[in-house]
This record gives structure tokens, sequence and C-alpha cells, in this order.
């Protein structure tokens, strides 16, 4: 639940007028609420409470500094999948033993920084980047806590986009595999097994396919254990859904019911790996109307907010409920809500119904904390909104809005065309 409501008519964030934060700082803007993701990260913090665990905030849902400082200082963890979003976990004061490290793709330069770094582990998705981790660490004369990223073949039934858990799925090992990688990772001299991981998508709405796939991940603790190789962290990934629509998620408490007696009789550290679930609805996009138009008897509102700023309805289409700043009573329409951007596939609604807006009036996009700025851009050369994190009565601008001076940061003309 988040702490975006309506007192009289006007949406508040926490005990701030919506409005008088989008007069002050402008639109398009990110607000954060820092009581709802204090919230969403103790429910996960409590859940897990009674079992040794680890929260591990997964810094792409939202990397800014101050939403990370906030988290840290809760305790959290982080999982990052490149160098980028461990200097920013490091720069926020995460603890690097509390770092974990997926992606397919990690560099030779950021396994290197990772090492000297000294995260908890990095989660390994191939035999290949396993031999690179091996032979890296054995030039800098230290060993890699690892964890093999193992694919279970689980369904998360969610959007293709954000389903990782299947065999087709770039993602970590096939777990059919697994023992054979895990007794390979056993002979590396530069290497340490600390872990399983496992990750099998996002948005996921049920418990069951985390179930599914931790008995999976089980019997191959097993299987290991019976040669030797002991596992200390289960790392179940994320990917807990969130209410963007009627959808209903489960509260990390069902999650935690349904894992906790599963590995209550093994000594392990869960590891957690929530994004969505923490930031998703701390967060919202406020935007302005800018024109009201018709195409036959098709009607669009076009706002100051494009698929630069939140690209989710566009790449999956995500829904996201669209709310007045200020209720007002006003006649229905039905209508698409779309930015500014030269794409047909700038749009935040299709076919939504809404009051009709009139120009300037101010809209709030629900749900926008993860995956929101975090996936922005400055296609068509717009600059990137701005954020603020509320808390209680007071509000901070946590990221300044972009200049088209930072549009041009580090081009260079050529000498041939000066
Ligand atoms: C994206 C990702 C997460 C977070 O997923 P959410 O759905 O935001 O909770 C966790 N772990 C890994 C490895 C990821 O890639």
């Amino acid at each position: 639940m988040h702490d975006f409501i309506y007192k009289n008519s006007e949406l508040y964030a926490e005990e701030v007028p919506v409005r008088e934060i989008a007069e002050k700082v402008g639109t398009p803007l990110y607000i954060y609420s820092h009581k709802t993701l204090l919230k969403h990260y103790n429910a996960f913090d409590e859940a897990f409470d009674g079992y040794p665990h680890i929260i591990c905030f997964a810094l792409k849902a939202n990397s800014n500094l101050a939403l990370l400082k906030l988290l840290a200082r809760e305790g959290s963890g982080s999982d990052v999948v490149s160098g980028g979003e461990l200097f920013l976990a490091l720069k926020a004061g995460i603890p690097a033993k509390k770092i974990v490290y997926a992606g397919v793709g990690k560099t030779k330069e950021e396994i290197i920084y990772a090492l000297k770094s000294r995260i908890l582990m990095f989660n390994v998705e191939s035999p290949d980047e396993l031999m690179t981790i091996d032979k890296i660490a054995g030039e800098l004369g230290v060993k890699a806590p690892i964890a093999l990223r193992v694919n279970p073949d689980i369904s998360a039934s969610t959007h293709p986009y954000i389903s990782t858990g299947l065999k087709k799925h770039k993602f970590g090992i096939p777990i059919n595999k697994a023992l054979e990688y895990y007794s390979l990772a056993s002979k590396l001299n530069n290497v340490k097994i600390l872990g399983i991981h496992k990750h099998i998508g996002s948005q996921i709405t049920k418990v069951s396919p985390f179930v599914e796939a931790l008995k999976k991940v089980l019997v191959l603790a097993q299987d290991l254990k019976s040669q030797g190789i002991e596992i200390k962290y289960l790392d179940i990934g994320g990917g807990l859904g969130i209410s963007y629509d009627e959808e209903v998620a489960p509260h990390p408490k069902s999650l935690a019911r349904a894992i906790i007696p599963l590995v209550s009789s093994h000594n392990f550290t869960l590891i957690i790996e929530p994004g969505r679930s923490i930031a998703g609805n701390a967060g919202i996009l406020i935007t302005k109307v800018l024109y009201l138009k018709k195409h036959l008897k098709k009607e669009f509102v076009i706002v100051d907010a494009g698929m630069n700023d939140l690209i989710r309805p566009s790449l999956y289409e995500a829904y996201h409920h669209i709310l007045p700043v200020t209720r007002k009573n006003r006649p229905k329409v039905i209508a698409d809500v779309v930015g500014p951007i030269c794409e047909s596939g700038d749009f935040f609604a299709k076919g939504r119904k809404m009051g009709r807006p009139r120009h300037d009036e101010l809209l709030a996009i629900m749900s926008a904390g993860a995956y929101g700025f975090s996936m922005s851009s400055n296609y068509n050369s717009r600059t990137r909104a701005a954020e603020v994190l509320v808390k209680g009565k007071d509000f901070s601008v946590i990221r300044e809005r972009e200049t088209y001076k930072d549009l041009i940061k580090g081009e260079k003309i050529p000498a041939f065309l000066k």
C-alpha cells in the first residue's frame, strides 16, 4: 500500500499536496514517499524475521542515491547488475558484504571492480563467465565468492519480456547442468562456492512459482551436499508483483510463510532481491496536460511526460492508473493519454475512461516508482525529469531536472568540423 491519497479533492504525497511540489519543481516529475519505501522494505525484513536473511534491493528498479541511502540505513543490501550499479550501491553506503552481482554479461573491468570491492558474491550466469572470474581472481590473488544462477525452468506467468526462468531464456544455467558446473567450480583454485541463485521473473502475482522453483533448487542443494559442496546462501531472487490495476499481489508475509518451512531444517542464509515490490508503489509520475485533440471519434490527451520518462506502457503494454491531482466533477471522456514523442508507441493509456481534463491540469501516473526513472532516456533530446522525495510534511529534490546543457555532456566536435 502507498501514501499517495486524496484529502478532500487534492492528491497528497504523505502530508504534502502534490500540486505544491509540482508548482515548485515543474513537470514531468517523479515523487517518492519515504514512508512507503520504509514500509515496503520493512514488510520484507519482518516477513523473513526468524530466519537468517539479507534483503538485497534490486537497484535496477530505482537507483536514485537518496532512495538507496534510505534503504541502506534500514540495513538493506543490494542486487546489482553492472559496475555502475555497484558504484551507486557503495556510494549510498550499502556494505559490500551485502551486495550480490548478477547479469549475463559482466565485463572484465566490472569483475575486477567487484572483486576489489569485496562484494558478498557473484551470481554467475554461465560456465564461460565462471572460468573468466576464476582467471581474474587468480591474477588478483583473491578468491572470488560465487553462486551459480540456475534456471529452474519454471514459468512465472508474467509478461514474456520480464519472465526469466524458462529454459529458452538467456539467464542462468539450466538446472540439469548445475551439478556438473558446481563440480567444475569446486575444482577451480580461485573461486569459493557460497550459494545458489535463482530469479524467475518480475511482476509475479502468485506464490506458487516461487515455491516450485525453490523446491527444485533445494533438491540441487541436497545433491551438492552429498558431493561435499556446502551451500551457505540461498538467493531466491526478486520478482514479487505489485498491484498496478486490479491484480492482487501476495504480501511478502505470504511469500515468507510459503518459503521458510521449506528451508527451516537447513542452515542457509536467505537472500531476497525485491525491486518492484519495494519501489513500485512508492513513486508516482506527475505530468501536465498540454493539449486535447480529437481525430474523428478518437480523443487524445497530450501530456508533457513521454515514453522517455516512463517506458513501461510502450514496452510491456503495462497498465498504470492515471489520477487527477485535483479531483473535479467533469464529464467523462474515453481517451488515449499520450506523450509528445514522435512515436505511436508513446502512450500511457489507451481508451481510458477519465474525467475530461483541461489545459494545464496535473495528472498523476501511479505505481511509477520502479522501472520508471531508471529506464528513462533522453530520446527526442528531452531532458530527464526531476525526482523528489517526500517525508511527512517535507520534500526534497533528490535529482535536479536535466538542462539542455546536460544533453551534450561528453559530446565533442572533431577538429575537422571546427
Ligand atoms: C530484476 C531483478 C530483480 C528484481 O526484480 P523485481 O521484479 O523488481 O523484484 C532481482 N534479481 C535479479 C537478478 C534481477 O534481474
